[in-house]
């Protein structure tokens, strides 16, 4: 049995505020935003971490980074955003399947 709380958003099991999705991605607000704006991009397929991508992941992982962009501009993050990919324990990693942070919109954040 797969207990991945993002695989159960994945499936809908758990529910998710949704900014994004297709066959194989999917984005939603994280539920504990360290910003104004933080969404959390994700691969429907279980990917533990980062250091589990190989070669077959290329596609996927271009796909993940080039849609954060994307999403940072439709949520008004228009003078630039944070990414963040924490892999593994020592990375500070917590749910163990590949997400990309995307965060800004003031705070710390911002240099002067
Ligand atoms: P990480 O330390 O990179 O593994 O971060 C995991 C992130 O997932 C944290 O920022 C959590 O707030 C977020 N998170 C955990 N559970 C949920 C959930 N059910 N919906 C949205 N975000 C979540
Ligand atoms: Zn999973």
């Amino acid at each position: 049995m797969n207990d991945c709380i993002f695989c159960k958003i994945v499936d809908g099991a758990l529910p998710s505020n949704k900014v994004y999705e297709d066959d194989e991605l999917l984005a939603f607000h994280d539920i504990h935003p360290i910003a104004p704006v933080h969404i959390l991009i994700i691969p429907k397929t279980h990917i533990v971490s980062l250091s589990e991508c190989g070669n077959k992941h290329q596609n996927l992982l271009g796909r993940m980074l080039l849609l954060a962009p994307e999403l940072a501009r439709k949520h008004g993050l228009e003078t630039g955003f944070r990414t963040m990919i924490n892999t593994g324990h020592g990375g500070g990693q917590e749910v163990f399947h590949l997400h990309i942070h995307i965060f800004g919109g003031g705070g710390k954040l911002a240099r002067t």
